[in-house]
């Protein structure tokens, strides 16, 4: 019964976080039992949760970075997309435009717009590309020319990895499911979220060809192809099966793990908690010092940090942090999350 309430309260938040109109994301105060987020006066007036915001600002101390972590990640609504943020406040939210593909570290390069991204990850073996963007025509027009860019051939992606089943990120997985026979992976519930109709959905996203169910990932599988081993968990939360990644990447010859979140760190009620909290635990054992998302500026201003590498690509990569920093953050983003889950006392 739990279960299927919330389910149905997902489905409704996820229609807000797709900026599909109406809803939680855009105004945070919809009443009712698993509603995702806390109202701001819910948020204001729980003791419980402004210990855990306390508990985070003292985990940043006198780190800048870390502090612009917590004002961005310690809410009620918590990290937002900038697009989100921009609808909150009033403003128009700046319009999708393609960007220029950039190498983030030496293996792994984003493509895509400034709303949302795939990315590439190159391996001995050929290549992983995570998410697909909007549609087949991005596919086509947007990801195959930027893998050529990059040097990379199409016909070498051997994985696409949906980190969850909304159409923004599996749009593009039947291009190269089709024609380069590339393995499609996802988790369970959320192959059953692509497959079902959308009520929501106008008739181009109804219409939209959908990627054939193939590889079923459960939480903690791994992904192996040539020397590059993905770890995969399942984060329930923006939907009921989004994925959390721990990738090995290379910083200018020099191994370090990435963490990426399909979904932002969307906690709605406990159980979502301990899957995060679980992930993100997994992040700091392995010494994880970055974080990626589909949706850049939801941890930072990544594309502002893009630009930085596209003109500088041997200066500063600010999407890296120290391993003793990327700790305090994984503990800042678990102090921010429960104190949203105890604001909706739960
Ligand atoms: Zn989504
Ligand atoms: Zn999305």
């Amino acid at each position: 019964m739990a279960f299927a309430l919330c389910v149905a309260a997902l489905q409704v938040l996820v229609g807000a976080q797709e900026g599909r109109g109406r809803g939680l994301a855009a105004g945070g105060t919809t009443a009712g039992a698993g509603r995702g987020y806390p109202t701001p006066e819910e948020y204001g007036r729980s003791k419980e949760a402004q210990a855990h915001a306390a508990r985070a600002r003292a985990i940043a101390g006198s780190d800048a970075k870390l502090m612009a972590r917590v004002e961005n990640t310690c809410g009620p609504l918590g990290p937002q997309r900038p697009a989100l943020e921009a609808q909150n406040a009033g403003q128009k939210p700046e319009p999708p435009r393609v960007v220029e593909p950039v190498r983030i570290f030496d293996n792994l390069w984003y493509f895509g717009f400034n709303t949302v991204g795939a990315w590439a990850i190159q391996t001995s073996g050929g290549i992983i590309l995570i998410d697909a963007l909007n549609t087949v025509q991005d596919a086509e027009t947007i990801i195959e020319p930027a893998l050529r860019k990059a040097g990379l051939d199409p016909a070498d992606v051997k994985y696409v990895i949906v980190g969850h089943g909304h159409f923004d990120h599996f749009g593009g997985a039947p291009h190269f499911q089709d024609k380069y026979r590339a393995r499609v992976a996802m988790s369970a519930l959320d192959w059953d979220l692509v497959e079902r109709p959308n009520p929501n959905a106008n008739p181009a996203q109804a219409n939209r060809p959908r990627p054939r169910r193939d590889v079923v990932v459960a939480d903690g599988q791994t992904i192996t192809v040539g020397d590059t081993t993905i770890t995969l968990m399942v984060t329930p939360g923006h939907t009921v099966g989004t994925l959390a990644y721990l990738i090995p990447v290379k910083q200018r010859g020099q191994p370090l793990t990435a963490l990426m979140l399909s979904g932002a760190n969307i906690t709605p009620d406990r159980a979502s908690l301990t899957a995060f909290d679980r992930a993100l635990d997994a992040a700091k054992a392995a010494g994880a010092q970055a974080l990626i998302n589909g949706h850049p500026g939801l941890f930072g201003d990544e594309l502002g940090w893009m630009d930085q590498l596209r003109a500088t690509p041997g200066g500063p990569n600010e999407f890296v942090y120290t391993k003793d920093q990327f700790g305090k953050f994984i503990d800042i983003m678990k102090a921010c999350a429960a104190s949203r889950v105890v604001a909706m006392g739960l």
